[in-house]
């Protein structure tokens, strides 16, 4: 941690303490260059990423929206609730750990796409074929309605 002072890359914490709250770390530190002291506070950041659309709009993560995309994916597909469930809780988790402030569209419907493979070959190939030419999952699931599978 530089110091503010001087901006030394030397400093050293003399005093750590959890915040009333439990959720910061309060650390006194001491610069050994200028011997000047300051305070930082530790918290943990688990910040929901904002998607960036192709056309460049910015637009709040949704779950919903994105369980309703990969339920139109899967529709009429052997796939059990719990396991779509567990891939949009991946998929949630995996965002929110990736310390990202924003993700593209295009990162987002990767990361849908992964768990779909996973999930039901028909409902990623579903997914894929369709997504990729759409700004965003509110087009592709206007798109997937209408889209039919080809009789075997
Ligand atoms: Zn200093």
């Amino acid at each position: 941690m530089k110091c503010p002072f001087c901006s030394s890359f030397d400093t050293q914490v003399i005093d750590s303490r959890v915040s009333e709250e439990g959720d910061a770390i309060r650390r006194r530190r001491k610069c050994t260059a200028c011997d000047r002291r300051f305070t930082t506070y530790e918290r943990a950041e688990l910040v929901m990423p904002t998607v960036v659309k192709r056309n460049g709009t910015r637009t709040e993560f949704d779950a919903a929206k994105l369980r309703g995309s990969l339920n139109l994916a899967l529709r009429k597909r052997p796939v059990n609730t719990e396991d779509v469930d567990a891939a949009v809780a991946r998929i949630e988790e995996n965002m929110l750990t990736s310390g990202l402030r924003e993700i593209s569209s295009g990162q987002l419907g990767e990361l849908v796409m992964a768990e779909l493979k996973k999930l039901d070959q028909v409902a990623y190939v579903r997914f894929a074929s369709v997504y990729q030419s759409f700004e965003d999952i509110g087009e592709f699931i206007k798109a997937i309605d209408e889209f039919k599978v080809p009789p075997r």
